[in-house]
Formats: C-alpha cells, sequence, structure tokens
C-alpha cells in the first residue's frame, strides 16, 4: 500500500554514528560562537573574522576599483558592526534571483540609560531600560555580566566585557525577599518586577577621600576609569548591555539540548553563516543577511527595514557590470528567501496554549512556519503554496528532517520576524527555523537534532533552490 500517512519519526533514531558525532560536534561549535558573542556587534565582528578566514572580502574595499565580481567571488558588507551581509556570487547572472538566508543578531536584554550611574543608600547602581519582549521577573537575582561599546568624543571605540571570564565579578539585580513580598506576591505576573526597577548593582565601597560626595559611585568611576580610562560623560555614548553571565552549556543528562542566552535568534543566525561558508561555487548567488533591532521592530539603519540590504545589493549588481534600477528589481523579485527566526516549542508543562497537531517538536528537525502574525493571520506574509512546494522538494534532495508549526493557539497570541519586509521587495519568502523552550528568557533551550538538520536545511536551499 502507497504510504498515505505523513508520519514523523524521532529522528534520533535515524542517526547513524558518523551522524551523531557529526551532530554533537556542530552543537560544540555553535555552544562556542553563542558564549563568545552575546550582543549583535559581538556577533558580527566575530563572524567577519570567520568570513575573512573563508576568504570574504570585504565589499567597501572593492568599491571604486576596476575589479569586477564573477561566479565564485566571495563578499561581505559590514553595516557598522551591527549587520552583515554575505555573498557568494553564483554561475547564473544575479536577476535570475538570490538565494537568501535571513536571521537577527539582536536578543532582548537590559540596556543602560544614556546617565545610568547613581549612588543610594551605599550601593552604586546603574539604571537600565530593557530592549525586547522580556518577562521582567525572570532577570532578577541572576549574574549579569556588562558587554558593549564606550565610545569617547575622539571617536575611540572601547570594547567592554565584564563577567564572562570565571575570575571576572558579576552585577545583577535584586529581587525582593519572599519574607517581605506579601504585598508584591498578589500582584500580576507582568507588574510585579517594574522596569523602573530593574537597576544593577555595581559596588558598596567608598573610595578614601574624605572630601568626595557619593563616595561609592566616584570608587566605581576609578575603576572604570583604571580599566577602560572613560569618564562618566563617556557613558552617554556608550551601548552598553547586561546579559546573562557565563556561557551555553549542554542541558538534559542524554546531552540532547543546550541552553544558553540569545538564541534567538543567534541558532539561526550561526547555522546560516556555516551553511554560507560551506556552499562554494553556486548556480544562484547566494546571500546571508544578518540584522540588527529586529525585537524590537526591524527599525533603525541596521533593522531590516533599512535601505542597507537593497543598496548592498545595487553595489554587488554593479561589481558584475550591471548597474541598471531594472536589473535591480528582476535580482530582487525572482529571489527566494529563508526567513530564519525561532519558534515555539511544544512544552509539557504548558499544553493548554498549543494546537498539538500544529506545534513544533523538539527532535523533529527544522521548522517550517506558512505564516506567522496574530488573530486571523494579522501582520503575516504568508508563503505560496508553490513556494512551500519546491521546498519540500529541496528538503528530500538534501535528505532533511523537517517540521511545520504555527506559533501556539489560534488568538493566544503570536509573533511576527522579518519575513514580511522581505515578502514586501516581491520575493518568495517563507518563516524557518527551530523551536524553542524558555523563548526570550535569560537562558533558552534548543534540541541539538532540530538545530543540525536547519543546518543541512540551508545548505540545501542555497545549492537548488
Ligand atoms: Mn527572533
Ligand atoms: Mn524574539
Amino acid at each position: 500500500m502507497k504510504k498515505l500517512k505523513m508520519e514523523y519519526k524521532d529522528i534520533w533514531e535515524t542517526y547513524t554514528e558518523e551522524d551523531r558525532k557529526d551532530l554533537f560536534d556542530y552543537g560544540d561549535r555553535y555552544k562556542e560562537f553563542i558564549s563568545r558573542c552575546k550582543t549583535e556587534r559581538e556577533c558580527t565582528r566575530d563572524m567577519v573574522r570567520i568570513a575573512e578566514s573563508h576568504g570574504y572580502e570585504n565589499l567597501e574595499d572593492l568599491i571604486d576599483t576596476d575589479r569586477r565580481l564573477e561566479a565564485g567571488s566571495k563578499v561581505y558588507a559590514n553595516y557598522n558592526d551591527r549587520a552583515l551581509v554575505m555573498f557568494c556570487i553564483g554561475k547564473e547572472p544575479l536577476t535570475k534571483g538570490l538565494n537568501i538566508l535571513g536571521a537577527h543578531l539582536d536578543s532582548p536584554r537590559l540596556d543602560l540609560k544614556p546617565t545610568p550611574l547613581y549612588e543610594d543608600s551605599g550601593f552604586a547602581m546603574f539604571k537600565t531600560h530593557y530592549y525586547g519582549g522580556i518577562k521582567k521577573y525572570q532577570w532578577v537575582a541572576i549574574p549579569l555580566a556588562i558587554h558593549g561599546v564606550i565610545v569617547k568624543k575622539s571617536g575611540e571605540v572601547i570594547n567592554v566585557n565584564i563577567g564572562e571570564d570565571e575570575n571576572d565579578p558579576v552585577v545583577g539585580v535584586s529581587d525582593l525577599l519572599i519574607h517581605l513580598a506579601k504585598d508584591q506576591m498578589e500582584k500580576k505576573l507582568g507588574e510585579a518586577i517594574p522596569g523602573e526597577d530593574l537597576n544593577i548593582c555595581l559596588g558598596s565601597i567608598p573610595i578614601e577621600d574624605e572630601d568626595e560626595k557619593e563616595r561609592v559611585k566616584v570608587n566605581i568611576l576609578k575603576i572604570l576609569n583604571d580599566k577602560y580610562g572613560i569618564i562618566e560623560e563617556d557613558l552617554v555614548s556608550a551601548e552598553i548591555q547586561l546579559v546573562p553571565a557565563g556561557p551555553a552549556r549542554d542541558y538534559g543528562l542524554d546531552r540532547s539540548m543546550i541552553i544558553g542566552y540569545g538564541q534567538d535568534d543567534r541558532v539561526c543566525a550561526y547555522a546560516s553563516l556555516e551553511a554560507q561558508l560551506e556552499v562554494e561555487s553556486p548556480d544562484k548567488t547566494t546571500v546571508t543577511v544578518l540584522v540588527d533591532k529586529e525585537e524590537i521592530g526591524s527599525m533603525g539603519a541596521s533593522g531590516m527595514q533599512s535601505r542597507f540590504f537593497e543598496n548592498t545589493i545595487a553595489e554587488v549588481l554593479h561589481l558584475t557590470g550591471d548597474s541598471s534600477n531594472l536589473s535591480l528589481a528582476r535580482t530582487l523579485s525572482n529571489s527566494k528567501m529563508l526567513s530564519s527566526d525561532v519558534t515555539a516549542g511544544y512544552d509539557p508543562n504548558f499544553p493548554s496554549v498549543m494546537d498539538k497537531y500544529n506545534s513544533a517538536y523538539f527532535g523533529r528537525g527544522v521548522v517550517f512556519n506558512k505564516y506567522t502574525g496574530s488573530g486571523g493571520k494579522s501582520g503575516s506574509n504568508e508563503a505560496n503554496a508553490e513556494y512551500v512546494a519546491q521546498l519540500r522538494h529541496i528538503m528530500d534532495m538534501g535528505d532533511v528532517k523537517w517540521q511545520t508549526s504555527e506559533m501556539g493557539k489560534v488568538d493566544q497570541g503570536g509573533g511576527g520576524t522579518i519575513a514580511f519586509i522581505l515578502a514586501n521587495l516581491g520575493m518568495e519568502v517563507i518563516d524557518c527555523g527551530v523551536p524553542v523552550h524558555s523563548m526570550h528568557a535569560p537562558w533558552e533551550i534548543t534540541s541539538k537534532a532540530d538545530i543540525y538538520e536547519m543546518r543541512k536545511a540551508y545548505i540545501a536551499f542555497l545549492k537548488h533552490a
């Protein structure tokens, strides 16, 4: 009898010993990446370094030269250290369309306010403003690390990283002791920790100078000055992010999963990078675009709504000897994209919010979301059935295990990604990623099998779309 039913096998059972080794090796490389890169800048710089070591050249160095891009040429564009686009030129002209992988590099966190430092009752403190959608109660009583840049008036950029080395100190936001939490415990979960109260404790030793006021604050300024040569005013031109301190780790006694900060969406960004590097001499030009600001609406110069992506494609077209507007329009509208972002994983602790027939499960592979949005698919760019069918075929070609889902029950909530922005340029786009538990929590969880299949899916897409 012909196979009529769609069935999901537990993919762990399908792996050979060699597959498993490959899979765990990939998990290790990914864990190292998210442990050393916890801001969009750290991700961009690290990825540029890796790309260069694979022969990618900075597009900026080619503009206004006589160099021409041809099949096999590899270039990247670094947008202010916050977004990155990589191209491997294909054998076919760009106007036949690009095969694009897109993901975002920013993750929810606590940012410093422009005037952050103050002293209160013997403590030096930082004021913060949270970034992205967080459950605020999850960010108290955990060790946080300080990452970011401080730019001096001279233009000198100072990189800050405190709290990742095991000998570094960490900082954090205190929570109210349970013994005195009678009123707090009666509040709604979303109101128990107000955003304005997410203040970071930095220290408690006063500087040895009797004439100073706010001696604890001054002592912290001295520590920062000794280490980075900065003064308080320099914090005005800084981007400092408070993120969970410490490395990503194996999760589960069988080590089948990974727990780490910022997996939304670096899990897709890292897989995209590896796939982009792996596919050399493609037929169609392959592109990986990694952007910032997704968690706050994709606005801003380094967000997906910015023109930098189109402008970069125009520059690349120009370097292949074709600079007409019509060619740019054709290139965009003939392109295909996997908009890669994480999705809700079915969680046995919270079954009531999911439609179990249309959920993404750990261990079933890469996930395609034909649509996202909320309510009646509001805000979604739904992928065409023809495109989904083509992807099923491509996944077969790459022997990729995949599943489909939608994000939770109808009318339960929802979410959006960068997909609709690219779809607005007239290209075929679908949401694609892996299921996550505890999304947007300080420590998020993914399955090693799913991220391994995602990497395979991206390679198949770049080769065959
Ligand atoms: Mn995301
Ligand atoms: Mn997110």
